[in-house]
């Protein structure tokens, strides 16, 4: 705090993640010599540089460009990049610290970064974002490479901005590299990689769901956002035969009391990712839906939440709304996306509630899978990528498990996901000595 006073949400993960692995921690007096904490808690390295671009009416105009690469003790600094107006220095160092942790989990060999900007493509053409994309890696190239850092997408970055950052990165450095993961199919992406966030979250769901004998099949779900990973959550929720029924984006959110089908995700697919349309068109094109201004679906009943839009979307009030309507699962597929107060009303209520850096690791979990498959310049099949994508999923759902179980049989999973992440990072640490 005293260090980074203008970081409020850095402070907050920071905060969030230090009690639960408290015990742990004392167990090795080793760590403390070593001043492992405070050494975790300053990433190695936060590069920010300027991003200068022309819009096309002719005007230049400049955004912030930032990359923080938190920690490679066990790989390559590997996380996603943010194209947001809200994107500045402490909340991508929150994203940085998360996902070091998050990497950690998936059992693969990546470290922890982040990087964006606070440019939003929203609004812009498409000329004006590719030349947004070719002015941000003017300067992030010299940082990043496929044993350096890989980024990949984020809020504000899909296959579309991928495409552009990876043609300048190309042209800069004249090599074809996996220097960036979520590229299209064509160049080096891996199938399955856009799905996998979402996919990931309710494969976790699933396993959370089996600890209690329950379900998903006829549930009903609440789903906030509805970019890449509210998508593909929906999408893997149809499947299942759960009744997905809210979308939203950062104007409103859609009540489907018919539930979101298949037909009608498509259409969101379509409004979302070629029209770059907004979600109260929905209502429109199906009027029993209802569309609520300025709102989160979060008062609506349902049986599961699965808040995947962005960071603190679910407070206090809204946690103990979900708990009062009886809520039995909630599993985040956006990063910190619940308030602490909301956090602990979920734990206190016993529901089963899974933290981002468990329940959504799955998309970095298949940016892994296309490190690997560019390195080795093949391509696997979906039905491969989407059985190890399952077989991670449940390797991080056991690993919160083992070391989140509470002496009541509560599984927090919380606190599971953090010991289990900070372990092996600090293990990994202690091995390479003070650098
Ligand atoms: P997208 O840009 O595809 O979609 C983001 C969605 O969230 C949009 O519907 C957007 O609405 C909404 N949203 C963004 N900011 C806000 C805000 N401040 N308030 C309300 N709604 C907002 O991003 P993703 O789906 O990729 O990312 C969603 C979350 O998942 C993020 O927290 C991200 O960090 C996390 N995540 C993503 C991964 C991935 O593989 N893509 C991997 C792991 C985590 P609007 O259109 O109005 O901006």
């Amino acid at each position: 705090k005293r260090r980074f006073p203008n970081e409020p949400e850095y402070i907050q993960a920071v905060s969030q993640v230090l009690p639960t692995i408290e015990e742990e921690y004392n167990k090795h007096p080793e760590f403390e010599k070593s001043n492992l904490i405070e050494r975790l808690c300053i990433p190695d390295r936060v590069i920010q540089f300027r991003v200068t671009w022309v819009d096309d009416s002719g005007k230049v105009n400049t955004n912030m460009g930032y990359r923080i690469q938190h920690n490679n003790v066990i790989g390559p600094y590997k996380g996603g990049i943010r194209f947001h107006k809200s994107v500045n220095l402490g909340i991508l160092k929150f994203l940085a610290f998360e996902q070091t942790f998050k990497n950690s989990l998936t059992t693969l060999p990546m470290g922890g970064a982040k990087g964006g900007s606070d440019f939003s493509p929203r609004g812009k053409s498409d000329a004006e974002v590719m030349r947004f994309c070719q002015a941000f890696m003017n300067e992030l190239y010299r940082h990043i490479g496929p044993d350096v850092d890989v980024p990949a997408g984020d809020i504000g970055v899909g296959g579309r901005e991928v495409g552009y950052l990876f043609g300048q990165y190309k042209k800069l450095t004249h090599e074809w590299s996996g220097v960036l993961t979520g590229k299209g199919r064509e160049f080096g992406g891996s199938l399955i990689r856009p799905e996998a966030t979402g996919y990931g979250t309710v494969y976790f769901l699933l396993s959370m769901l089996d600890t209690r004998s329950i379900e998903l099949q006829g549930k009903s779900v609440l789903i906030s956002g509805s970019g890449n990973v509210a998508q593909y959550a929906a999408e893997k929720c149809i499947q299942l035969g759960a009744k997905v029924l809210t979308l939203s984006d950062s104007d409103g959110y859609i009540y489907d009391p018919d539930g979101i089908d298949r037909e009608k995700l498509d259409y969101v697919m379509e409004l979302k990712n070629i029209e770059r349309g907004r979600i109260k068109e929905y209502a429109d094109e199906y009027p029993n839906a209802v569309y609520h201004a300025g709102e989160r679906p979060w008062n609506e009943k349902a049986d599961i939440a699965l808040p995947c839009a962005t960071q603190n979307e679910i407070n206090g009030d809204e946690a103990k709304a979900l708990v009062a309507n009886g809520i039995i699962a909630v599993a985040e597929g956006a990063n910190m996306p619940s308030t602490p107060e909301a956090i602990e009303i979920f734990q206190n209520a016993k529901i089963l509630y899974a933290p981002g850096k468990a329940s959504n690791a799955g998309g970095v979990s298949v940016s892994g899978l296309e490190m690997s498959q560019n390195s080795e310049r093949l391509s696997w099949t979906s039905e491969d990528v989407d059985n190890r994508l399952k077989l991670i999923m449940k390797d991080i759902h056991d690993n919160c498990v083992k070391y989140g179980t509470e002496a009541d049989g509560y599984i927090n999973y919380e606190k599971g996901a953090n010991v289990a992440g900070f372990m092996k990072v600090a293990k990994a640490m202690m091995a390479q000595g003070i650098v």
